[in-house]
């Protein structure tokens, strides 16, 4: 992403597409977008080695949509992704990158959602389906889905459609489509049967896979913070507020979002700026020169924007949204440690984007620390600090022989002690600017994409469901069923996050599967005829099971690491938070 030089404008995109990049606040194209797009646009097919924060999505998209014929009401594109969170965003990714095109529709096909309003917006004739594989074999076998014009197969993530136990159904689905079709897969590893099927239903695909150079990054320290329960902003919020720091640096993926954050920053009380693309070159270095001369302490720049940016002062980097590849993450924390200083990185990571941490991990042959956020005393304490240093300035520049009579006259008109009187002045002082945090609030389940990666680790599972309904299921060793196959089902046609699907016992001839307790009775009612290697599942309640019961569960339990902060922190003014 670095080094790469290529703009939106030189690929051939359209202009409808470019505006809605514009409007998106992309930049430019990440490193596996610059290599997909013009091979994409040649119609070659492209086997990509690519995972989830690459900017894959619109790899892919963006080019499919520079081929669509809007003028034709009929599927044209498909994408196969694993679960129906991919589908979603997939589908809503198009919808965004073709806002600009007119008569254009995308349509999400999942597992779960009712066949009549699916049917009924198939009949629209959307040019794009985004679909779940048993979902879309369902229409296929219906004849409710019209594979003749489709000129474009894209496999995302087919990997995990391979763990999740789909991949005899997309070899069926790419076997319905038409020959000459045009194909795209992508996947973050390339197991053996993901290679074959490339093999057989691919014409010459061009391999594109985005080097992970080695490279050592001494003398900086580097921690992530694993993105769950407080948004992002409070989180930066906090580690802003305790963190040690002369100038700060901090990554977004788009223009917006530097906007975004420079402001949220600022009323916060934080010397802070954006700097991006869209300032003029003018602006930006006066930018960089407020920061050097220490008017600024804080700059939210996108990748491009931040490039050779060497000012010395920078000792903490904060990598707000994760960077595409190793190679950027190299580049964004070579800003601090200039110099032969010491510097710090911290990584926010989502659940989703783990296997983006491994990788720098791998590329820079150093271990990233698990932190967690300063805790409520923590924060406080730093706020207390820093309004003590406040009065302690008062008294040394101020003349507050006025203030003190009035003190005294207040005192005694109130009959109040001075210590009673001097606690409603604190409270009044830091009215709009609290010291103390408010309490903490119970960790929100995130909606986002968590569930593959965290499946059979207990400790996401503990004090989720500790009861589960224990069912049977007509299908069995003898059927050729295997766990993943349960999970991918479940997983899809219930639309039950994989994490809430416990445990799982193959016998000869039938199963047994765990799922949460009090299921509603319509979710049970599809799952009695779901099929699952092309048997029905007759789902039959059997009991109830506390995972207390089993000894050690699915998972180890990882010990948590504990946040540390050592030294004081520099701040401004800027207690709310
Ligand atoms: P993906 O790897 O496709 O899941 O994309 C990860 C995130 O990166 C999504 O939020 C995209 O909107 C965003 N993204 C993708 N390409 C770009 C780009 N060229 N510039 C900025 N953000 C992007």
């Amino acid at each position: 992403m670095s080094e790469s030089t290529v703009a939106f404008s030189d690929l051939n995109l359209n202009s409808a597409i470019l505006k809605a990049l514009k409007q998106e606040g992309y930049e430019s194209p990440s490193p596996i977008q610059a290599a997909c797009i013009p091979l994409l646009l040649n119609g070659s097919d492209v086997l990509g080695m690519a995972q989830t924060g690459t900017g894959k999505t619109a790899a892919f998209a963006l080019p499919l949509l520079d081929r669509i014929n809007l003028k034709l009401a009929k599927p044209q594109v498909l994408v196969l992704a694993p679960t129906r969170e991919l589908a979603i965003q997939v589908s809503e990714a198009f919808q965004a990158y073709a806002r600009h095109m007119k008569s254009f529709h995308v349509l999400p096909i999942y597992g779960g959602q009712n066949y009549g309003l699916q049917l009924k917006a198939l009949k629209r004739g959307p040019q794009v389906i985004v679909g779940t594989p048993g979902r879309v074999l369902d229409h296929i076998n219906r004849k409710t889905l019209d594979l003749s014009e489709i000129q474009a197969l894209v496999l995302d993530e087919a990997d995990e459609m391979l763990r999740m136990g789909f991949i005899d159904d997309v070899e069926t689905i790419m076997a319905e489509t038409p020959k000459e079709r045009q194909t795209a897969l992508f996947s973050a590893t390339m197991p053996d049967q993901i290679k074959r099927i490339s093999k057989r239903y691919m014409h010459s695909p061009q391999e594109v896979k985005i080097a992970a150079k080695t490279s050592t990054v001494e003398n900086i320290e580097q921690v992530y913070w694993k993105v769950s329960g407080t948004n992002k902003i409070d989180a930066l919020s906090r580690i802003l507020e305790t963190e040690e720091y002369d100038g700060v640096i901090i990554f977004a993926r788009t223009k917006t979002a530097t906007v975004e954050l420079a402001e949220k920053l600022e009323a916060r009380g934080y010397a802070a700026s954006a700097l991006n693309g869209d300032m003029s070159q003018n602006i930006r270095e006066r930018t960089v020169n407020r920061l050097k001369s220490g008017k600024l302490d804080i700059l939210i720049a996108t990748d491009v924007a931040a490039r050779g940016l060497d000012v010395d002062r920078i000792d903490v980097v904060v990598n707000y949204d994760i960077p595409y590849d190793t190679e950027a993450y190299v580049h964004r924390i070579g800003r601090t440690g200039r110099a032969g200083r010491k510097g710090k990185a911290i990584l926010f990571v989502a659940p989703r984007e783990r296997r983006m941490l491994y990788a720098i991990e791998r590329a820079t042959r150093q271990k990233i620390t698990e932190i967690g956020l300063p805790s409520r005393d923590i924060v406080t304490q730093k706020r207390i600090e820093a309004f003590k240093e406040q009065l302690v300035q008062v008294f040394a520049a101020e003349d507050l022989g006025f203030y003190q009579q009035l003190s005294e006259q207040l005192s005694e008109q109130l009959e109040t002690d001075p210590t009673r009187l001097a606690s409603a002045l604190l409270y009044l002082a830091q009215k709009e600017r609290p010291l103390q945090l408010p309490p903490e609030r119970e960790p929100r389940q995130s909606n986002e994409r968590r569930d593959r990666d965290d499946r059979g680790n207990s400790d996401d599972r503990q004090g989720q469901s500790k009861t589960w309904d224990r069912y049977r299921i007509d299908v069995g060793r003898d059927d050729g069923i295997e766990v993943k196959h349960v999970v991918g089902t479940i997983a899809n046609e219930a639309s039950i996050n994989n994490r809430f699907i416990g445990h799982i016992k193959l016998h000869d001839s039938y199963s047994t599967v765990e799922l949460p307790e009090g299921l509603p009775q319509d979710t049970l009612d599809h799952l009695q005829s779901t099929l699952i290697c092309g048997k029905e599942m007759n789902l039959e309640f059997l009991d109830k099971t506390r995972s207390s019961d089993r000894p050690g569960g699915r998972g180890k339990n990882k010990p948590r690491v504990k946040p540390h902060h050592k030294k004081p922190n520099k701040r401004r003014d800027n207690r709310n938070s």
